[in-house]
């Protein structure tokens, strides 16, 4: 049966489940088609009509004066912890949150901007009492503290709206600017769109409008080739636009991706529902496996954690799963992430793959 498959694999005959990202995907025929027939011009002269198009939509879709694209979300985070903080100032951050942890430290490196990152609660807030503390006084001694960064989703969690609520009123009430890493709002707000009834661009704004500058990934489970947008008031996105072209991100005929972009905004946002609900089917397939702790998924990942004597088998499911033509990840936990690219029979195979491992 795995020798079957493997040969199958091998002749192409079947594809790779690859659940390590949501950035894998291919751009559907939809997205190829809208890209081929998109108006494109030099951007950096302002003359981009799709780029120019597609920085309005997301601005109204989440209530701001104005948006930029940008080539990446590091980029796009980047240029708003800059835009937020000066030399010599600080921003209060998750001590997993991608951008402190997984941006190679860069607004410490361009904008000398320093981070206090703050050990996260389980479901990736800062608890409001912690960022307190870790305000400096306004001394010599210290860096300014000037900004306060969230993550939604984050690790696949979403944050409550009651805590963003809170966080929003308590930063204001200390005079910080609020920053969300959304590279998976989108999903935030399908996920809690679905249990409040309402829609997905309703919930998308309503978390967006809890922050003075929001940035969004197009290329994660939007499903675009590249490329995120940093929203914020006018003279915001002005002062980024300065550091996006110090950061080497002045684009020229960028129309073609920000027409993928756009795309995904019109298509690929209800649909986030069905990687939801393949990846309910995932957990509920791993669970009761003796040895893995399945974490309960919010969104489109999945964490898992070897226990027992399974503990120091992480390596080994991984070379399992690659042989059976599955990939994922495991640089922290075990990592599993469902896309446009993925459906209910990957899952099964996946399944099928772990339990087989586990002789379960
Ligand atoms: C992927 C990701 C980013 C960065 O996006 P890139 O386009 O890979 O630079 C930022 N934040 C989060 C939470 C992400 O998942």
């Amino acid at each position: 049966m795995k020798t079957d498959l493997t040969s199958r694999l091998a002749n192409g005959q079947a594809t790779r489940v690859d659940l390590r990202s949501d950035t894998v995907t291919q751009p559907t025929p939809g997205m190829r088609q809208a890209m081929a027939q998109a108006q494109v011009g030099d951007d950096v002269f302002a003359g981009d009509p799709s780029v120019n198009a597609l920085q309005e939509k997301i601005a109204d879709m989440l209530g701001f004066e104005a948006a930029l694209y940008m080539p990446t979300g590091t980029q796009s985070n980047l240029c708003g912890i800059l835009s937020h903080c000066q030399r010599g100032d600080e921003y209060i951050v998750g001590q997993m949150a991608h951008c402190y942890r997984w941006e190679g430290g860069g607004a410490a490196v361009f904008g000398s901007v320093q981070p206090q990152p703050l050990t996260q609660q389980d479901d990736g807030s800062l608890a409001l009492a912690d960022i307190e503390a870790a305000i400096k006084p306004d001394d010599a001694h210290f860096a300014r503290t000037r900004m306060l960064a969230l993550e939604n989703t984050w690790g696949g969690k979403v944050l409550p709206h009651d805590y963003l609520l809170a966080f929003s009123a308590f930063a204001k009430s200390k005079g910080l600017a609020r920053h969300l890493d959304g590279a998976r709002l989108f999903n935030a707000a399908v996920s809690q769109a679905a249990s409040l009834g309402t829609s997905p661009q309703t919930e998308a704004r309503r978390i967006a409008q809890c922050f003075d500058s929001v940035s969004v990934c197009f290329s994660k489970g939007l499903g675009a080739p590249m490329g995120s947008a940093l929203c914020g008031s006018r003279a915001f996105i002005q002062t980024a636009h300065r550091w996006r072209k110090m950061a080497g991100g002045g684009l020229r005929q960028a129309g073609f991706m920000a027409a993928a972009a756009s795309y995904a905004l019109d298509h690929h946002i209800e649909r986030l529902g069905q990687d939801h609900a393949l990846m309910q089917h995932l957990a509920a397939g791993l669970s009761g496996i003796e040895g893995l702790d399945v974490q309960a998924p919010q969104t489109n990942i999945l964490f898992v954690d070897l226990s027992g004597k399974a503990r120091d088998q992480s390596a080994a499911l991984i070379a399992h799963l690659k042989q059976a033509g599955i990939d994922i990840t495991g640089l922290y936990r075990l990592r599993f992430v469902t896309h446009l690219d993925v459906d209910k029979a990957g899952i099964e195979r996946t399944i099928q793959a772990v339990r087989e491992f586990f002789k379960a």
